[in-house]
């Protein structure tokens, strides 16, 4: 699994960091969703609405 990185400013740490979150591999979903007709595309759509949210790499919030 890849990671998708962003820079921002932390509020916990105070300062400007580098947040970080786990990427959702959309050219295997893709791949999967036209193996199976289109039936995947709603599980695709759920794992990237749930997908876990920025974290910064220095505190870990
Ligand atoms: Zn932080």
């Amino acid at each position: 699994m890849g990671y998708e990185t962003m820079h921002g400013f932390c509020r916990t740490c105070g300062r400007a960091s580098v947040f970080q979150r786990e990427a959702v591999n959309h050219i295997l979903h893709l791949l999967i969703t036209l193996f199976l007709c289109g039936l995947w595309a709603p599980v695709w759509l759920v794992l990237v609405i749930l997908r876990p949210s920025y974290r910064c790499t220095n505190c870990g919030r």
